[in-house]
């Protein structure tokens, strides 16, 4: 029997058209900081539509719209700046995961001295705790894959260091989560975003700190991305698949706060620590054969409830057969959404980096990986990239 602690305090309004309750729900203050990323937002009309409403509301707005993909640690301490020179008493993140996960740092550092990075627990940040809470966050997000709308980690890069850490900062008090703020994503990157999210929840099963109820969160967001993602990757106007996959990402960002990711991810973000350009996403698509399959080996019995519970098994198959049927429809939809052609070396990443990639790698996690169910060797772990090369 094990243990667990369940607490997800985010009050989440989800489904098309839900934008609007931010018209009439009660709002954290008078005073926001709208923090987004900029171009598609404003070529949308997404921005000028939560101003107005914000507006409408009599709340004063104050806008930062300069935050890059993989946010850096300057954004934050330049919109916590803003933040606090306006009296700014809420914030809102909009956009993708960079600008919501900024955000939640920017709501932390409005309210904390110093750098963001004294209060990062690994590798070379500060490991300060917060002294004092941070305003209240307010997450719209314009993507379906970080699913950060549900849980209270950001993302943050030194780029002095190659550095690229999660934290964990405060839940969003409330996160308004509209599909139709996702109908004009690119194909590429609807693929790489609801991998991100299948990752997280696939991640979360297997990880040791599974429970009964992020497994049964885990594998329905599983399946809504099986059923759906190459639909909205093939017709990004199609509502009911967009729907699915939003739906998704918010369950499997909730289901990694009651679980947890493994080191797929922290070999993910030394990866794109390392190439700022490679999106989170991509990279988790990149070394997932890799990966995938060593788990496969090690824990079958995990993998092969995920094929059961998703219908890829047949009568008879034995456990290890099973888990194997896992992975060829993993192969499968990455072939279905556009995504299996592309390798490592494609973003300039060369035998040369493997010691690199590791190195960072355990940095980021602060020592050794913590979270898989069997033992990666550092070996091991250079097989694994060499063969995503
Ligand atoms: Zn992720």
């Amino acid at each position: 029997m094990n243990h667990f602690r369940f607490f997800i305090p985010t009050e989440l309004f989800y489904g098309a058209g839900s934008l609007e309750k931010l018209a009439t729900e009660p709002l954290p203050g008078k005073r926001a900081l709208v923090v987004t990323g900029g171009n598609s937002i404003k070529r949308l009309e997404i921005l000028e539509r939560v101003l107005s409403i914000l507006q409408s509301r009599s709340v004063e707005t104050f806008l930062y719209d300069r935050v890059t993909p993989n946010p850096v640690k300057e954004i934050v301490a330049e919109a916590a700046r803003l933040a606090r020179n306006e009296n700014c008493d809420f914030v809102v993140g909009l956009g993708g995961g960079s600008p919501i996960d900024a955000a939640k740092a920017i709501a932390m550092m409005a309210a904390n001295s110093g750098d963001i990075w004294d209060y990062i627990q690994v590798g070379s940040g500060g490991k300060k705790p917060f002294s004092k809470p941070g305003l209240p966050l307010i997450a719209i997000p314009t993507t379906a894959g970080t699913g950060t709308e549900g849980n209270p980690t950001a993302v943050i890069t030194n780029p002095d260091t190659g550095e690229k850490v999660g934290m964990s900062c405060a839940f969003p008090v409330k996160s308004f989560v509209d599909p139709e703020l996702t109908l004009n994503i690119s194909p590429s990157y609807t693929a790489f975003q609801g991998f991100d999210a299948l990752f997280h929840s696939l991640e979360a099963f297997i990880s040791v700190r599974a429970t009964p109820v992020s497994d049964v969160w885990a594998l329905e967001s599983m399946r809504l991305i099986f059923a759906h993602l190459a639909a909205a990757v093939n017709d990004g106007m199609n509502l009911e698949a967009r729907a699915a996959v939003s739906r998704a990402s918010m369950m499997a960002g909730m289901v990694i706060c009651i679980s947890s990711c493994t080191s797929a991810h922290l070999i993910e973000h030394s990866l794109s620590g390392i190439v700022q350009t490679l999106p989170h996403g991509e990279g988790l698509i990149l070394i997932s054969a890799a990966f995938h399959a060593l788990g496969a080996q090690q824990i079958p019995d995990r993998y092969a409830l995920i094929a059961d519970a998703l219908g890829f098994t047949k009568p008879g198959q034995t456990i290890r057969e099973k888990a194997r049927s896992f992975l060829t429809a993993l192969e499968d939809l990455k072939a279905a959404c556009g995504v299996s052609e592309r390798r490592l070396s494609d973003h300039g990443f060369s035998e040369k980096d493997i010691d690199r990639i590791v190195r960072n790698a355990h940095l980021i996690a602060g020592g050794p990986f913590t979270r898989d169910r069997y033992e990666i060797s550092d070996e091991s772990l250079a097989e694994m990239i060499r063969a995503s090369l």
